[in-house]
């Protein structure tokens, strides 16, 4: 199968390595990153337009009211939301858009009907989502037992995605998720 313009929905509980998958795949100049809109401030480094595209408070509700979200949530008190416009745009010119989005979010936008292919990306057991979680060292232990029992309950709406990947080896899971998108063959293809 030859990739064609459509969305490409990444999602799953936090620490199965969701963004690793998203870094590879966007190694690929027929994909392109959805950046999120959000209302919260940027952190050192971070650029507008390439990390987020950071609005105010006011902006982001002009947006809403324009209806330029698919989606959008309240996360920790600040607004986040996927822009319509530019998945529009790239899907038009044929090329992959990739959301990487929580749970909460994936499952907003197939309750929308919004088309693409959603995939779950799934640890290989319990066991090794808690060791990668502490190996990249970015939780306290109370944070990392939150988002263990979350992980739970978040894999059971996995059976609502087209497709779950495990991820155990990871350039397994990459040529899986690449085959199911159909970015196998050269991009001249
Ligand atoms: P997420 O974006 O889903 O929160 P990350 O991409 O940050 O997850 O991955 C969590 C940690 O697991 C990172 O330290 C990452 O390097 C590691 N990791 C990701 N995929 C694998 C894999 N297949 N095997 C081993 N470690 C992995
Ligand atoms: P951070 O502020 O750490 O970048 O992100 C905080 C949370 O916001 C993460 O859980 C992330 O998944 C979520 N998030 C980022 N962008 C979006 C979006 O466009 N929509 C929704 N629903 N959540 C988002």
């Amino acid at each position: 199968m030859t990739a064609t313009g459509r969305m490409l929905l990444i999602s799953g509980p936090s620490g199965t390595g969701k963004s690793t998958i998203c870094r590879r795949l966007l190694e690929d100049d027929r994909v392109v990153f959805s950046i999120s809109a959000t209302t919260r401030q940027p952190r050192p480094g971070e650029v507008n337009g390439v990390h987020y595209h950071f609005l105010s408070r006011e902006e982001f509700r002009a947006k809403i009211k324009e209806g330029a979200f698919l989606e959008y949530a309240d996360v920790y008190g600040n607004l986040y939301g996927t822009l319509r416009a530019p998945m529009d745009e790239a899907i038009a010119k044929g090329l992959i858009y990739l959301v990487e989005i929580d749970v909460q979010g994936a499952l907003q936008l197939l309750t929308l009907g919004v088309d693409g292919l959603y995939i779950f990306i799934a640890p290989p057991d319990p066991g090794t989502l808690r060791e990668r979680l502490s190996g990249r060292g970015t939780e306290t232990p109370e944070v990392l037992e939150r988002r263990l029992q979350k992980a739970e309950d978040e894999s059971r709406e996995s059976h609502r995605y087209d497709h779950i990947v495990v991820n155990d080896d990871l350039e397994r899971a990459l040529q899986e998720v690449r085959t199911l998108v159909g970015l196998n063959g050269s991009p001249a293809s």
